[in-house]
């Protein structure tokens, strides 16, 4: 079981999905489109955009649909 309890760096939101991983919400400080970044810590599921209602609302939404199990050891990053 990893620790969900300590968020990595830069991660302002996380939503856990039914499988037990989370998706979170990343704000990487720079001041371009791509600011806030979606990450889905089980599967491949990325999304970039400069508004963060907006990743946070896809955020939500695939966390409640992504089914895929966390990895046992959530690789580098
Ligand atoms: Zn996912």
């Amino acid at each position: 079981m990893s620790d969900i309890s300590t968020w990595p760096e830069g991660v302002i939101a996380r939503y856990l999905t039914v499988a037990g991983a989370t998706v979170d919400v990343i704000d990487k400080g720079e001041d371009t489109y791509w600011r806030y970044e979606l990450v889905c810590r089980s599967c491949p599921e990325t999304f970039d955009d400069s508004n963060e209602y907006e990743v946070r609302d896809r955020a939500q939404s695939h966390a409640e649909s992504c089914r895929a199990m966390p990895r046992p050891q959530a690789g580098g990053r």
